[in-house]
């Protein structure tokens, strides 16, 4: 099966690698040139573990090419994703999709033989049949199909969801789109992952509900802890006990600073836009985005209360940047709403992420970016945990406290605890829905 990749962002290059490693042969376009001269030298442009090993084996294969001519990519392939950014529209929260009809209409202009044209992207209900009409406009004798094929992987740990996830979702319309989809993951098929088959529009729903409902279990027990530290009680342990209970489950229950990253902010802000156009309100999404705001406002609070009450003057040492672990993605991170905050309120804002400097030394003027979490805290008056990559999360807290100058520490992942830090000698210890000492 001959495929090509329209776009090689986080979602493009890892779907392209994962499958050439399926053993189909996969041509990545990508507009911008600079990408595509990396990955020609064989390197990888985003940070993803484990991605650049599985490139080369397939760039050596010869399962795997890249290319910055779309017209070129597409001969012979039976099948073209769309896997461009959807980033929100200026102004009224929709999905912007100016990238996936533009990708559409170039591909109409260069196919010549029956194709499916699968989008990747997340986009709203409707526009798999808008991307038809596109293609048929742009070349009226192309025989083809649409298909919606919705991605779920996990920037971090991109390569084990894409290749054993929870489930695959494809939405088509014929079964001749159905028979190129299948051939596409039989690999997946084979091994027992769960292919859901449905019509287009379901297939574009269910991308935006998931990503909601993450959205709001996030987010409900970020509202849960702001409840517990004014009354008393510990949130990792009411976590613990409400995600023990099957019906509720473990995970998106870790309480934090607020979500970010490149898909929760922008798919929440969609799907309440898709609801105000079809006068159906998504209530509780809206409810969740307007609490996530108020969470990340609300650790500038933290912050300026364990500065005494204002940043000027104060140096503080943040540890990671990016949304989160694992990643160099900085789109919508906590770290753009707290570290302007203190920069603007006079501070001296001292930073550390194993990943995040490439992309957060553009985003974030006024800091200052230091090799480690201890050259950072030298001479610091508070150290914020703000991303937990596995580094920070085994500190020698001690060695950290005798080389501060104010021994303050704002955990916004609850990875220490308020005794290990006053143990430590910390003088002040603060984190998410927790009680903490000053
Ligand atoms: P990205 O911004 O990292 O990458 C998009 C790439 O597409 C860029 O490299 C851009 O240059 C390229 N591009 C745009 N128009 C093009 C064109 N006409 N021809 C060739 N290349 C073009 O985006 P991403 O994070 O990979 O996300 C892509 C889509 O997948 C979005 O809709 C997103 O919501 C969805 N998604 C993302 C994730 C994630 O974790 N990042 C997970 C699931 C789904």
């Amino acid at each position: 099966m001959k495929i090509a990749m329209i776009g090689t962002g986080y979602v493009g290059l890892v779907s392209g690698v994962c499958f050439s490693d399926f053993g189909h042969e996969v041509v990545c376009v990508d507009r911008d040139p600079g990408k595509i001269e990396m990955l020609e030298r064989g390197e990888v442009p985003i940070f993803e573990p484990g991605l650049d090993q599985l490139m080369a084996r397939n760039v050596e294969a010869g399962r795997l090419r890249f290319t910055q001519d779309l017209a070129a990519a597409i001969e012979g392939a039976q099948a073209v994703f769309i896997a461009v950014g959807t980033p929100t529209r200026r102004g009224d929260g929709h999905a912007d999709l100016t990238y996936v009809m533009a990708a559409a209409e170039e591909i109409a202009r260069a196919a010549r033989d029956y194709v499916v044209i699968v989008t990747k992207s997340t986009v709203p209900v409707g526009t798999n049949r808008q991307v038809a009409q596109v293609v048929a406009a742009a070349n009226p004798e192309l025989d083809f199909d649409v298909a919606s094929n919705p991605e779920f992987l996990r920037e971090g740990a991109a390569i084990d969801d894409f290749m054993k996830p929870d489930r695959v979702v494809v939405g088509v319309q014929t079964e001749r789109a159905g028979e190129v989809m299948a051939e596409i993951y039989r690999p997946l098929y084979l091994r027992e992952f769960p292919i859901v088959t449905t019509d287009l529009e379901s297939a574009e729903m269910i991308k935006y509900a998931a990503n909601a409902f993450l959205a709001t279990k996030i987010t409900f027990i970020n509202e849960i802890a702001a409840l517990c530290e004014k009354v008393g009680s510990d949130v990792k342990q009411v976590a613990r006990g409400m995600g023990l209970d099957g019906r509720i489950g473990k995970t998106f229950l870790h309480a934090g600073p607020g979500y970010g990253g490149s898909c929760f902010p922008k798919d929440t802000r969609a799907l309440a836009r898709i609801g105000q156009e079809h006068a159906c309100p998504m209530s509780i999404t809206e409810t969740v985005i307007k609490v996530n705001e108020e969470t990340k406002r609300r650790m500038t609070d933290k912050l300026l209360e364990l500065c005494g009450g204002s940043f000027n003057g104060k140096t503080i040492a943040v540890l990671g940047v990016t949304f989160k672990p694992n990643t160099d993605d900085m789109r919508e991170a906590p770290a753009l709403t707290l570290l302007p905050a203190m920069v603007g309120g006079g501070g001296q804002v001292r930073v550390t992420d194993p990943q995040g400097r490439r992309e957060g030394e553009a985003l974030l003027p006024g800091v200052t970016w230091w090799e480690d979490a201890y050259a950072a805290a030298t001479g610091a008056d508070l150290l914020v945990v703000l991303t937990e990559w596995n580094e920070f999360r085994a500190l020698d807290l001690g060695r950290l406290a005798k080389l501060m100058r104010t021994r303050r520490m704002a955990d916004l992942r609850n990875i220490y605890t308020a005794e290990a830090a006053r143990e430590a000698g910390f003088s002040a210890y603060d984190s998410i829905g927790r009680v903490g000492f000053s």
